[in-house]
C-alpha cells in the first residue's frame, strides 16, 4: 500500500491529477479535488504521474 497527502491549502483544484491517476483523484459535483488517501502499489505510477503534474506541488507519497 502506498499513502497519498495532498495539502488542500496549496490545491486549487484544477484536476490534472485526475487525468493521471482517475481512480484516485476526482473532484466532486462541487469541483473540489477529493481522493484516496491509501492506494494499492499497482497505483504507485499513475499517482507518481499525478505528483509530476501537479501545478502546485500539493501531492505527496508519503513512504
Ligand atoms: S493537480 Fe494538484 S492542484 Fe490540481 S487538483 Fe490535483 S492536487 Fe489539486
Amino acid at each position: 500500500m502506498i499513502a497519498i497527502a495532498v495539502d488542500m491549502l496549496l490545491c486549487q483544484h484544477y484536476g490534472q491529477c485526475v487525468f493521471e491517476a482517475p481512480k484516485i483523484f476526482h473532484l466532486n459535483d462541487d469541483d473540489k479535488l477529493e481522493y484516496l488517501a491509501e492506494a494499492d502499489d499497482s497505483e504507485r505510477a499513475n499517482v507518481e504521474s499525478a505528483v509530476d503534474v501537479c501545478p502546485m506541488q500539493a501531492i505527496r507519497i508519503v513512504e
